[in-house]
């Protein structure tokens, strides 16, 4: 992942945008918050402006964190509603290239990467909470299921999402503080697997 700057012209309002991250898929205008889908680095199609609640959160677009004996930079921020609150997902490259996503839900951190799960999954609708999957060859157990509603995005993402769509998701957590989550939507199933991880550890750079 290479942090070669492009910059493009946003085609709503013409102010310079830059994407920092080559083959991102998605880039919000600071500007006009238009969201701008990309292919190549080249915008393919303009979206819907985006428009995100103002929530307390431990990261800000643009800044530098440390955590532990590595620091990142934060990307891209996707706002999901599930009905009784919000939370963001943060894209964020660590020092050595490699993109991660951390989920901050109020006081609770996980931090996780994308990963393909090797053979199959069960359908989100056989999925139940309390009972064990197997993935990855962990035991892993089912400890929440539920559907959340993206409320908006900025700054630049890996994946396509949209904002107002409905997303079906599970988490599921292992010993010594394993999370994974699998999402259903956009007619696919994406898998993410990680760590919770203490705020206490993260320190604005
Ligand atoms: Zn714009």
């Amino acid at each position: 992942m290479s942090q070669q700057t492009t910059v493009l012209e946003c085609p709503s309002c013409g102010a310079p945008v830059s994407v920092r991250i080559r083959f991102s898929k998605i880039v919000v205008c600071e500007h006009c918050k238009t969201t701008l889908f990309l292919e190549d680095d080249a915008v393919i199609h303009v979206g819907k402006k985006s428009a995100l609640t103002t929530i307390p959160s431990i990261f800000e677009l643009g800044h530098q964190y440390r955590y532990r004996h590595s620091s990142f930079s934060v990307h891209g921020r996707i706002q999901f509603d599930y009905g009784a609150g919000l939370w963001d997902e943060w894209w964020v490259v660590m020092d050595n290239g490699e993109g991660k996503w951390v989920s901050v839900d109020e006081g609770d951190i996980v931090m996780e990467v994308p990963f393909k799960v090797s053979g199959g999954l069960a359908p989100f609708d056989e999925i139940r909470v309390g009972q064990n999957l197997q993935i990855d060859g962990r035991s892993l157990l089912v400890t929440e299921k539920d559907s959340s509603t993206c409320v908006g995005i900025e700054g630049q993402l890996p994946e396509l999402i949209f904002p107002g769509k409905v997303y079906d998701y599970v988490h599921l957590s292992g010993t010594g503080g394993i999370h994974y989550t699998i999402e259903y939507g956009n007619g696919q199933v994406l898998t993410y697997k990680g760590m919770w991880i203490d705020p206490f550890d993260i320190v604005a750079l």
